[in-house]
């Protein structure tokens, strides 16, 4: 599970005659954790859907430390690489345990059980991720948050270099946000993630793509690229770009059209 190096050459994706990504180059080198940022629609989901080979892109490639993701089966790609998804299909039946373990299928032979390094690799998936309490529950049942956090439990024991992760905070609450984005760094793993949430991504990643209407119009560390303007550009909001006097990470905040103040606010 050595981090790779993950690269898009001017990928393209083309559905019912719309373009929804448009010759998206970009690298994320071993190791480094880069945030996909956008508005809704922008076309982040698809061009990772590309990434984790559920879309193939129209134009360009897709190389996982120089091979094509194409190029490679199934199980090999998920010995390589990981994806949690905004939406899980179909676990219903199964427990928190079972979807966890499910991570370890492609080291695994048609109906071959679960050995002792599986079980260590899927406990220790499942306290990373503050879930063991919950193994023994029905995965259906559980919050959007909690399921959010087995599906990152599940990457972890996919024990991938690569991992490519679709809004794994969404649903989560401010501690739980922290906690997923500093295991990711933690891991050591080479990482893309698609964020809402602009002051994580400055946080947490070393560098920012940002994406609008399916093309990429601005990469860099979160300083170069969390500008007003570009955030005036692509999201169409007033914002200010302050430092954090703790951290000296870039800090955005949303200023709101003056007649949709509340009363009182200057
Ligand atoms: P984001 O993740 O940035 O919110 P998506 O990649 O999910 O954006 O979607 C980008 C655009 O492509 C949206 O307008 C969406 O409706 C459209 N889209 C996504 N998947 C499909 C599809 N399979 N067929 C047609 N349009 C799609
Ligand atoms: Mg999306």
């Amino acid at each position: 599970m050595t981090a790779a190096t993950l690269r898009a050459e001017g990928v393209g994706v083309v559905i019912g005659g719309r373009a929804l990504v448009e010759d998206v180059s970009l690298e994320v080198a071993t190791g480094e954790v880069v945030a996909l940022v956008g508005p809704n629609g922008a076309g982040k989901s698809t061009l990772l859907r590309t990434f984790y080979r559920a879309l193939r892109p129209t134009s360009g490639r897709v190389l996982l430390d120089g091979d094509d993701v194409w190029q490679l089966t199934g199980r090999q790609l998920a010995r390589r690489l990981a994806a949690v998804l905004q939406e899980a299909p179909g676990e219903f039946e199964l427990t928190v345990y079972d979807v966890v373990a499910m991570g370890r299928s492609p080291y695994k032979r048609a109906f071959q059980g679960d050995d002792a390094a599986d079980l260590r690799i899927v406990t220790d998936a499942l306290a990373a991720l503050d879930v063991a309490g919950l193994a023994q529950a029905p995965f259906d049942r559980l919050s959007g948050g909690e399921k959010q956090r087995v599906l990152i439990a599940r990457a972890l024991a996919q024990q991938t270099g690569t991992m490519v992760l679709d809004e794994p905070t969404n649903h989560l609450d401010l501690r739980h946000q922290l906690d997923a984005l500093h295991l990711v760094r933690r891991l050591g793993v080479t990482a893309i993630v698609a964020l809402h949430d602009l002051n994580l991504a400055a946080a947490f990643c070393d560098r920012i793509c940002v994406l609008d209407a399916g093309r990429l119009v601005a990469a860099g560390p979160p300083t170069e690229v969390l500008t007003a303007d570009l955030l005036t550009e692509v999201y169409q909001v007033d914002a200010e770009v302050n430092v954090h006097p703790r951290t000296g990470i870039p800090q955005i905040s949303v200023v709101p059209d003056p007649e949709h103040r509340r009363k009182g606010a200057a």
